[in-house]
């Protein structure tokens, strides 16, 4: 199958029912531009090097979102261009971040990562530790970001049933943010959650944006 005909059936899939975010990381232009001529315009990168040759090298009108875990040494090569930041997993990030929007004059689209896994690796906050490091003085001091919402890797499991609940728990954590902190905010309202082998389970459990790489542009060669 061609990268074409595998984008369509992956929208196929999904029906309207959550943005697709192609995720071309380690793949090359002429692949990426193989999707943008069948449409797609959004694509994530988990590397700030990629991510900026791509946005310089391929056509204005794609949305480049970086889904992989930042550096905040790194933000200022991307502030001025990316459409959305997947993974804000700490304080400083989300101070860096916010200088970098001021610096270029905007307001930085952000999903704030929530650690749902059993996993230790995976990064993200707590509930406790958002809940505590949101108030009201830090969200208003932080007017060059835009909090669009949640993101979440579910554990790296065959186990359906495991996946299954840790999305679960993303929404309902999603519900709870939207009713108490984002109680004013019109802009909260993304949940990321969803990647190749689990992104039609995502969906079911509230899923409004999947990551999808393999399952479009083939599997990945890491040297
Ligand atoms: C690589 C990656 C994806 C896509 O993974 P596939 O299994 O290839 O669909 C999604 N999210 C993040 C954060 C990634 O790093």
């Amino acid at each position: 199958m061609s990268i074409q005909d595998n984008l369509l059936a992956v929208k196929q899939q999904i029906q309207n029912r959550a943005l697709l975010v192609a995720v071309s990381k380690t793949k090359p232009n002429e692949d990426v531009m193989e999707a943008y001529e069948a449409g797609q315009r959004v694509f994530g990168e988990n590397k700030v090097q990629e991510l900026t040759t791509k946005y310089e090298t391929l056509p204005k009108d794609i949305e480049w979102h970086m889904i992989g875990h930042l550096q905040s040494n790194k933000v200022k090569y991307i502030a001025p261009f990316v459409s959305l930041i997947h993974g804000v997993d700490s304080e400083k990030l989300l101070r860096t971040i916010n200088k970098e929007g001021k610096k270029n004059s905007r307001k930085i689209p952000c999903l704030l990562q929530l650690h749902i896994a059993e996993e230790e690796s995976k990064f993200g906050f707590s509930e406790d530790e958002l809940m505590s490091l949101l108030s009201k003085e830090l969200l208003d001091e932080l007017c060059h970001i835009e909090i669009c919402g949640v993101m979440g890797m579910a554990t790296y499991t065959d186990d359906e049933q495991q996946i299954k609940k840790e999305f679960h728990s993303l929404k309902e954590l999603y519900n709870r943010l939207k009713k108490s902190i984002f109680s004013e905010s019109s802009e909260f309202k993304e949940i990321s959650m969803g990647m190749s082998g689990d992104y039609l389970i995502a969906i079911e459990e509230g899923s409004t944006m999947v990551r999808v790489g393999s399952s479009i542009f083939g599997a990945r060669n890491y040297h």
